[in-house]
């Protein structure tokens, strides 16, 4: 099977900075991601094909002898494994899909060559409302999950007893085998990756060395979140079996609809109804905008459906760089029911405006205003 090139996987260019690189294998993870695409091999295979490609590129070494001597230059260095250090930034696209590459937790907490096993990520789905995204908000969240047991420290073996040293795989914890391009390292079934084996079990965990709690957390949420984006609490996941390292926790945000604006990126979209008489000859009228109720002035002459654009107004972006705009949209209100003084004033004001005569116009792309707003339109 012949291989790919590298720069075409990732879409880059030869002379590509690794910055572009960088952000090129991001949108690749992301897009073929095995949490977006459970079940797919042809996403997993792609997701690994452009874990392999970034894994070279990424290293100046190695992208110098790839640009050499191609993918033969590379020979042993390349399918023997690679560093999972170049990853370092990823976590959040790589986390808990150590067992697809092979590298287990050498992501985050440094390479570890067997031991106890990782616990579980986690997942929790936080629902905030909309003011709570654009300005950001600490909040409580309560969660249930495993934690180390307390009366035998996490090891899962009685007081005063050890556990003893697996023999199956002399306490690495794991068995690692070749195959293919990555090393895989498999979890020791006889220990289940701790290493060692419990002879006299705790009492209290049953020698898991972890139990069921409830645990309250603090999350922190930047001003600018959007519904789908998730927060990674590291380490605030299940505690590991026997002691091992805890997983992570990704809160994963849902924002409640606002009342009337709508978002699109960062940004925000509302409608205001106006009277007629305002938006002919010109006024103040009240606007909400996320800092509160404000005037804003309407230019005479104004049609329905017209959008003003109130720059940097929006949502904050979730960097905290910047913010989106508000997209503030006139509507002419008509009125339902009338005062005897009104109808005279608008009767006397429709003998006065110029007789025109209707002709139908054809509604032409995308433009929005409907044939009643027409008729409106000239008609007040
Ligand atoms: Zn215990
Ligand atoms: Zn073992």
């Amino acid at each position: 099977m012949s291989k790919r090139d590298y720069y075409e996987i990732l879409g880059v260019s030869k002379t590509a900075a690794d910055q572009d690189i960088k952000s090129a294998y991001r949108k690749l993870a992301l897009k073929h991601h095995p949490d977006r695409n459970p079940e797919s091999q042809e996403a997993e295979d792609k997701f690994k094909e452009a874990a392999e490609a970034y894994a070279v590129l990424a290293d100046t070494d190695k992208r110098h002898v790839y640009d050499r001597f191609g993918h033969a230059g590379l020979g042993g260095a390349a399918t023997g494994g690679f560093d999972p250090t170049v990853f370092t930034g990823f976590e959040d696209i790589l986390g808990g899909l150590g067992d697809i590459f092979g590298f287990g937790d050498a992501l985050g907490g440094g390479r570890r060559r067997g031991g106890p096993q990782r616990g579980s990520d986690l997942r929790y789905d936080l629902e905030i409302s909309f003011e709570e995204s654009a300005k950001g908000a600490e909040t409580h969240i309560q969660i249930p999950r495993q934690e180390p047991c307390e009366v035998c420290h996490g090891s899962g073996a009685a007081e005063g007893s050890k556990p003893s040293t697996c023999p199956q795989c002399h306490g690495r914890g794991q068995l690692r085998y070749q195959q293919g391009f990555f090393t895989v390292a498999r979890t020791c079934a006889q220990c289940r990756g701790s290493g060692s084996i419990i002879t006299k079990p705790c009492t209290t965990c049953r020698g898991a060395g972890r139990v069921q709690k409830e645990r309250k957390l603090t999350v922190r949420i930047p001003a600018g979140i959007a519904t789908g984006q998730r927060l990674r609490l590291g380490a605030e996941g299940e505690a590991g079996p026997s002691g091992g390292p805890a997983g992570d926790l990704y809160v994963v945000i849902h924002v409640q609809d606002h009342e009337f604006f709508q978002r699109d990126g960062n940004d925000l979209f509302c409608e205001i109804p106006v009277n007629y008489p305002t938006l002919a000859i010109g006024g103040e009228i009240r606007i909400q905008t996320l800092e509160g109720e404000e005037p804003f002035p309407v230019p005479e002459g104004t049609q329905s459906g017209t959008t003003f654009t109130l720059r940097g107004r929006g949502m904050p972006d979730v960097t905290g760089r910047g913010r989106g705009n508000l997209m503030v949209t006139v509507k002419v209100v008509t009125p339902k029911k009338l005062t005897r003084d009104q109808r005279k004033l608008l009767e006397q004001l429709a003998d006065s405006l110029p007789k025109e005569k209707f002709e139908p116009t054809p509604i032409v792309g995308e433009d929005d205003k409907g044939l009643f707003d027409r008729v409106k339109d000239i008609f007040g």
